[in-house]
């Protein structure tokens, strides 16, 4: 997804704006904890900057009062502030004190450079670290509407990127900050106490070096964005073709494909040639803007060494050496200006990042436990669902949906798609909570017990069965941490998912998963259905756990489940209802409410909409009724609307 398309689509924008303060409320809440460190980054800083400016001083005194003897070595700045006792009285001693602080100037500075990073790094490497787990940690707590497809796009965004521009700022950006200010105050301040009216022409340029390189950033910020958002278009053009190439083959499309890449190609392409348009400027112009301060210092403080005299306005001395002096201070304004612009960008992204995780940590989380909640305790594993009415936004999705399973049965939900039935299960789970009515499992209000107790009885088998990057057995335990290899064996051979286990390169230790071996569908299922088996829950959830497998994975996971369900209250939603004809009861949903309830016999007697589902997956497709053919004619089509209402 472009990262235009992610601006726009702003879940957190709302939480984002009552965030006060966000870099304070940074440094207080985590940078306080890594104070010694930045302290530590800030002085050495100061000190390898000032000794940096060392080497030029002592190269404009040498010249001065050892080569030319035209002035005192002990009246030059900033010597003048030692006591003449420590300095040597004849031009030899004088020459090699002079070597010498050079030398120490660039030894010292190099130990106080090494000091500088360490400190920094390891204060912005901490709070990255910090601020990331402490992220994570909320976003796994938040309710499961953040959880939609863009909205899992943006909280990726927040975890990685704007994570790491708070990095970048902490570390390459205050580091230029205090590199900067300390230019600016020590040779600013050298120049000034040398010779407070050449400083005052050499300082000229700083201010409008500062402003254009500001306004460059202003000005190149916006194009940058483009080209963003442009090779965003195209990579997903890229993206797309690539995994339609069999339909762009078979359509016979390669030409008309050809030139819509060379269209996107050609906005990323002018998109980029214009910031570069305006990049290729940048340095040119500061060349000629520190070019322009140069000219001047020299021009003033080269005719003030060459007549002997102040040119023009000015008063007072100037001796070669201060002039060098001069010349080659101004020369490392320039650096350091140049990023002026850069450091307030850096800071300005991570006030924005700042507050963008802020904001995601500020998002107060509905589902609360109630204080006073106490741990589930189930007994026999009855469940009632008491009138419940739910909807994801206003509008409800279901509506009086009342209900009881006796411990140890199966209760079987079925319908069309989007009639409700997975939401029904959710609401079990706590992934929501109900607007009206009550869930009760032995008595037990699922809102007054722990979410912890709660999903620890519940055990889920989904449709998409989920396989962690890890092994066979870690996938298997995952949840149930401390089962011992003989309790995974039994669960795996009870999912009969034991034998493809064994047979599989390293058996219980292949990597699966994302970049591991990859399984087939209903293996991927079983392994989940083994976990489901090893966590020994009171209530099980099936969700369509039998769909996109070919009919003898089916009959394989059919048999593994009916071991599973035995004894224990179940859920089940399924497609294929010959998996779900033996349920205790089966409850038929249309539009969320409850239509038909009863066993399957029951319900084929009604001859209402079960009987015609039943019909239509025996392939008795011809001898429907009418109005059953144009409803679901009906369904499709508002299916359809949705998908598009999405898309907007
Ligand atoms: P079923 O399981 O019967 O196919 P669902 O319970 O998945 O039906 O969905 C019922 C309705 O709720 C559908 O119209 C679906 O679009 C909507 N819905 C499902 N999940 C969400 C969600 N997270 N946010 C908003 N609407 C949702």
């Amino acid at each position: 997804m472009s990262s235009a398309a992610l601006d726009e689509d702003d879940p957190f924008e709302e939480q984002r704006e009552e965030v006060e303060n966000p870099m304070k409320r940074l440094f207080l809440a985590y940078g306080r904890d890594y104070l010694p460190q930045v302290t530590v980054g800030i002085l050495a800083s100061v000190f390898a900057r000032l000794l940096d400016l060392l080497p030029p001083l002592m190269l404009g005194i040498a010249i001065d009062a050892v080569f030319y003897e035209d002035a005192l070595f002990s009246e030059q700045i900033p010597l003048v502030l030692l006591p003449e006792a420590w300095l040597p009285a004849g031009r030899t001693g004088q020459f090699w004190f002079t070597v010498a602080v050079i030398a120490g100037a660039f030894a010292f500075g190099a130990g106080f450079h090494w000091l500088r990073n360490w400190g920094f790094n390891a204060f912005a490497q901490h709070i990255q670290h910090d601020v990331r787990t402490d992220t994570y940690d909320k976003m796994q707590r938040l309710n499961m509407e953040f959880f939609a497809d863009k909205q899992t796009g943006e909280m990726m965004s927040i975890l990685s990127n704007d994570v790491n521009r708070l990095e970048r700022f902490l570390n390459d950006g205050m580091n230029s900050l205090f590199r900067l200010a300390v230019m600016v105050v020590g040779i600013g301040g050298l120049l000034l106490w040398i010779n407070w009216q050449l400083a005052l022409v050499a300082l000229l340029p700083v201010p409008v070096i500062a402003g254009f390189t500001y306004l460059f950033i202003r000005t190149i910020q916006p194009k940058y964005a483009e080209v963003r958002s442009s090779v965003g278009t195209l990579n997903s053009r890229l993206e797309n073709n690539l995994g339609g190439i069999q339909v762009i083959k078979s359509s016979n499309t390669e030409e008309y494909e050809s030139d819509r890449v060379d269209d996107v190609s050609m906005d990323y392409f002018d998109a980029n040639w214009d910031a570069i348009r305006t990049r290729i400027k940048f340095f040119p112009g500061l060349r000629v803007l520190a070019g322009i301060g140069f000219v001047f210092t020299f021009v003033v403080g080269g005719l003030w060494v060459f007549r002997g005299a102040a040119p023009g306005p000015f008063t007072g001395d100037l001796s070669v050496g201060m002039f060098v002096v001069f010349i080659l201070y101004t020369q490392r304004f320039i650096w350091p200006m140049a990023q002026f612009g850069q450091i307030i960008n850096m800071y300005q992204r991570a006030r924005a990042s700042s507050a963008r995780i802020f904001g995601l940590m500020d998002e107060p989380s509905r589902l609360a436990e109630n204080p006073d909640a106490a741990d589930l305790v189930v007994d026999e594993g009855r469940v009632v669902y008491d009138d419940v009415t739910f909807g994801y936004e206003e509008e409800p999705i279901i509506e009086g949906v009342d209900f009881a399973v006796d411990g140890g049965e199966t209760l079987a939900l079925v319908g069309p798609t989007g009639a409700g039935k997975s939401t029904v299960l959710k609401l079990l789970l706590r992934m929501y909570d109900v607007d009206e009515g009550g869930i009760e499992i032995d008595g037990q209000d699922v809102r007054d017990v722990t979410l912890r107790s709660l999903r620890q009885s519940i055990g889920y088998v989904g449709q998409s069965s989920y396989l962690f990057y890890g092994t066979v057995r870690e996938n298997i335990t995952y949840g149930t941490f401390d089962a011992t290899d003989e309790a995974v064996r039994e669960a795996a051979k009870a999912a009969e998912a034991h034998e493809f286990i064994q047979n599989l390169p390293d058996g219980y230790d292949t990597m699966v998963g994302e970049r591991g071996v990859k399984l087939s569908g209903g293996q991927r299922q079983r392994v989940t259905i083994a976990r489901a088996v090893l966590k020994d829950p009171d209530v099980l959830v099936l969700d369509e756990a039998t769909s996109d497998v070919d009919t003898e994975t089916e009959m394989l996971i059919q048999r593994s489940l009916d071991r599973l369900t035995t004894d224990r209250t179940t859920f089940a939603i399924a497609h294929r209802l010959s998996t779900i004809k033996d349920a205790d009861t089966i409850l038929v949903l249309d539009d969320g409410e409850i239509v038909e309830r009863g066993t399957h016999e029951d319900l084929l007697d009604a001859d209402g909409l079960y009987a015609h589902l039943w019909g239509v997956q025996a392939g008795e497709i011809d001898e429907l009724p009418r109005e059953f053919v144009d409803r679901a004619q009906r369904r499709a089509a508002r299916l359809v609307e949705d998908a598009e209402g999405d898309d907007d």
